[in-house]
């Protein structure tokens, strides 16, 4: 019997398998999907949830495929998209987003209007969902400061709200990668919507001078080790340029890794390998990934 037949009849039609992963990512590489659906709505994510427990499979999120290393032999079990669950809406002072919408749409809506803060998160790809589950920021904001509340679906496959304090957010990394978010409530302080719309357009222009936004890549290969910038010790390093078949550190930002044209899973981490090395060997600094890797493989 397949394994599709754990599944609902009114999912099984839509789940694709073999879906290659590489398109949905910014980095462009990696193998297939084992399984992969597109969520409509709650229903789905619980009857995906239900049916990989029932056939022991394991389940990903994908959002927007920004902050991902896909192996090239691909990715067992189910790849569930929330991109269609992408509501906004503005209340007050506060913005509902659903997870799959992209950011910079509720940075856009929350500047139009008025609500001060999420600005600073201006030109970071991705979904709300994946910034959450990231703490995606950096140097003008973190999300995890402007959240409300979190509705998600726990490890223990209950549906759970979530206030700001319940929720670990750290550096790059919070708790709720444990389990699926849903939606959010985002707030922040009273502002002037003109002046919040050209702070975002600053902030982005900003990132898209110093990052090769255009090139094929996962961001910030490496997090910044306690007070220190990755992207400096891996410069000093003279690991810029760097090439592992058609993976290379970019000569705009060190801390960038990108594929050229083809790169494959083994080049970009063969190549993640030797600037931990190097940086190692020069600055006795221990580089862990910032970029997620699926499934879990030593980089
Ligand atoms: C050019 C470029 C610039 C970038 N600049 C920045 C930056 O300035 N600051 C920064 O922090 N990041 C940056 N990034 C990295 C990336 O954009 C962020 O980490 C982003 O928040 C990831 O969101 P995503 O939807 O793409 O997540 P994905 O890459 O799809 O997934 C990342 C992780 O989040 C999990 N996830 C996704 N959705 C959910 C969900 N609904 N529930 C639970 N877990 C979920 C996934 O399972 C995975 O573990 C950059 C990336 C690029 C390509």
């Amino acid at each position: 019997m397949s394994i599709l037949s754990a599944f609902p009849s009114r999912v099984r039609s839509r789940i694709a398998e073999q879906r290659p992963l590489a398109p949905l990512t910014t980095l462009r590489v990696g193998g297939n999907a084992q399984f992969y659906l597109e969520a409509r709505g709650l229903r789905d994510v619980c009857d995906a949830l239900e049916a990989c427990r029932a056939a022991n499979m394991p389940l990903h999120v994908i959002g927007g495929g920004s902050n991902l290393l896909i192996a090239d032999t691909g990715v067992p079990g189910l790849v569930l998209n929330l991109k269609q669950m992408k509501g906004v809406e503005v209340f007050g002072q506060k913005v509902l987003v659903q997870a799959g919408a992209a950011l910079n749409t509720l940075v856009a809506t929350c500047a139009g209007a008025g609500i001060a803060g999420p600005e600073g998160l201006a030109g970071i790809p991705g979904s709300v969902g994946g910034a959450l589950a990231m703490n995606a920021g950096g140097r003008y904001a973190e999300i995890g400061r402007f959240v409300d509340c979190v509705t998600w679906i726990t490890p223990e496959n209950r549906v759970q709200y979530l206030y700001r304090e319940e929720i670990d957010f750290q550096y790059r990394h919070s708790s709720l990668t444990r389990g699926i978010v849903l939606q959010a409530v985002i707030g922040g302080a009273t502002g002037n919507a003109a002046q919040l719309k050209e702070r975002a357009r600053c902030i982005h222009a900003e990132k898209l001078a110093v990052q090769p936004y255009s090139a094929h890549s996962a961001g910030c290969a490496f997090k910044n080790p306690k007070g220190q910038s990755a992207g400096k010790l891996i410069d000093l390093a003279g690991c810029k340029g760097l090439q592992v078949g058609s993976a290379r550190v970019s000569e705009q930002h060190g801390n960038f890794v990108v594929n050229l044209g083809g790169a494959t899973a083994d080049d970009v981490t063969g190549l993640m390998s030797l600037v931990k090395e190097r940086v190692r060997t020069a600055h006795g600094v221990e580089l862990s990934p910032e970029v997620q890797i699926w499934p879990r493989v030593a980089a």
